[in-house]
């Protein structure tokens, strides 16, 4: 949490209407980050709504209009398309940018934080003022891995999620929604959004498929997750699946590590590591789960800590955690907090 400062900072939330941008607003004044002026910026459909921020009431202005030199630090999550365009204007401003696109993440001189795990490398903003956010199911994973990695070494992750339709945006939720009550109802579905039927059903596929099989959001838990672990020995198997949950993704992680370990050493580890919060027993009803634990809340929670019974040295883990905001705008803010802490408060 912040405290009191006395700089504050000009702040814009790009994609000030969406889901993410919504969250933004209201984690920022949860955590009474020091705003001086702040900027909703979205498209022109948008321009006459109002959105609120704690006490503030602030209008809608037109992205394409906007002079970035009056902010400080812009928040981006409307997509990778405007990020394209509309990044290198705000950094060219002398604006701070905090991306939740994939538009940037893989560029080698450009930052992929999780402020658990590699608070660190925020320095390297100051090659380019721009900092990725990670994938949400990779920020969620990887706030459970480091702590593992960084006492045993992991060799291997084989991961399967669990997808909720707000990772998809307002319209994932909408077309969930709209798809359930039109079953229940004995009516057809409309597909928009989603390739399957996504209303009692789980699609084995999020963004498009690759020449080699996999879709993009298992690649990108691939590529992520050595980025920020800071290890490209890591093998990482993903298949990533959207179930019917609205809000907060599921993961089963199987782990190969490099050393052999006590199951006790490794729940005390993560009982003690930032960002978790622990379910050590494997019992009846006692772990986290997407809709009732994690959703509206700030952990990444960890359950079902067991050892692989098929393999010497593995260890199997059950995560959750809520999609928009620890996968998206809380850790966008945390690494906001990190930046004006470290690096402009002296600007
Ligand atoms: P969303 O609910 O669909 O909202 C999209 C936002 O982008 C809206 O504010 C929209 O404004 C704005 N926008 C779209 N096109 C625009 C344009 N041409 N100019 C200006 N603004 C434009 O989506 P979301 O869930 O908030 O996600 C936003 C971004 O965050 C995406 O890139 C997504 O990949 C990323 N992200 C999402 C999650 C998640 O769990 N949802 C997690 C991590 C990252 P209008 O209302 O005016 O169209």
């Amino acid at each position: 949490m912040m405290s009191d400062n006395l700089v504050k900072y000009n702040i814009a939330v790009v994609g000030a209407t969406g889901q993410v941008g919504e969250a933004l607003f209201e984690i920022l004044h949860e955590r009474q980050f020091p705003i001086k002026n702040i900027f909703a910026l979205a498209s022109s459909k948008s321009l006459g709504k109002i959105i609120t921020c704690g006490e503030r009431t602030i209008q809608i202005s037109e992205l394409s209009k906007f002079d970035f030199a009056q902010v400080d630090i812009a928040f981006f999550s409307a997509g990778g398309e405007v990020s394209s365009k509309y990044v290198p204007k705000a950094t060219a401003a002398n604006c701070v940018v905090i991306d939740n696109t994939s538009t940037f993440r893989y560029e080698s001189n450009i930052p992929l934080i999780v402020p658990e795990v590699n608070s660190s490398e925020i320095k390297h903003f100051k090659k380019t003022n721009i900092i990725a956010n990670p994938n949400c199911s990779t920020i969620q994973m990887v706030v459970a891995l480091k702590p593992i990695h960084e006492t045993y070494g992991i060799k291997r992750v084989n991961v399967s999620t669990y997808q909720s339709v707000s990772g998809s945006g307002r319209s994932g939720i909408e077309e969930l929604a709209a798809q359930t009550s039109s079953l229940l109802n004995a009516k057809g579905i409309e597909k928009n959004i989603y390739p399957e039927q996504i209303a009692f059903n789980c699609i084995p596929q999020i963004d498009h498929f690759m020449d080699n099989g996999y879709t993009k959001e298992e690649m990108k838990m691939v590529w992520e997750t050595k980025k920020i672990l800071g290890d490209e020995s890591i093998q990482v198997n993903a298949t990533t699946v959207r179930v019917p949950v609205f809000f907060g993704h599921s993961e089963a992680i199987s782990i190969e590590l490099k050393t052999k370990f006590q199951l006790g050493d490794v729940i005390s580890l993560l009982e003690k590591s930032p960002g978790l919060i622990v379910s050590p027993e494997n019992k009846e009803g006692q772990y986290p789960t997407a809709a009732v634990t994690a959703a509206a809340s700030d952990a990444v929670y960890v359950g079902r800590i067991r050892r692989d019974i098929s393999t010497d040295s593995g260890l199997n883990l059950w995560v959750v955690a809520d999609n928009v905001r620890k996968g998206a705008a809380l850790n966008s803010i945390q690494i906001a907090e990190i930046l004006i802490a470290k690096y402009l408060s002296n600007c």
